[in-house]
């Protein structure tokens, strides 16, 4: 990777990290409720509560994910620009492709399924692994 195209991904890192962070984090509702208006009836009501603060707090750690790829991409990109491309495990250039869609890539999709093997789903895309 050149320095152009080292600034290009910079660049674009920035850009998806002012969008990660710009991206609304979900709102977790308040679980308690008015105990007037708490009734038999409103059971389904309050498993509906909790499975959306569930689902809500998974989004809010998944944004939190993102930024931590983010960060660490720039942080190498700063660090060691000229092995920047290069997977950390093996070396190898990172195939574009790969980077282009997942600007935060510090391995190759190989090395990556070595690191976090996700039994059960097999491996079909370049995107498969972050
Ligand atoms: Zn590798």
């Amino acid at each position: 990777m050149n320095a152009r195209q080292r600034s290009a991904h910079r660049q674009k890192l920035l850009r998806l990290r002012a969008a990660t962070l710009a991206a609304d984090p979900a709102r977790i509702e308040p679980n308690r409720r008015d105990p007037v208006s708490t009734g038999v009836a409103d059971e389904d009501a309050q498993a509906l509560s909790e499975m959306l603060q569930v689902l809500a707090s998974q989004r809010n750690r998944g944004q939190a994910e993102m930024l931590g790829r983010i960060d660490r991409a720039l942080a190498r990109l700063a660090a060691e620009p000229d092995d920047f491309g290069l997977c950390e495990e093996c070396e190898e250039p990172i195939p574009p492709r790969r980077l282009e869609v997942m600007p935060w890539a510090l391995r190759c999709a190989p090395c990556q399924a070595r690191t976090e093997p996700r039994l059960g789903v097999p491996r079909r895309k370049i995107t498969d692994y972050r």
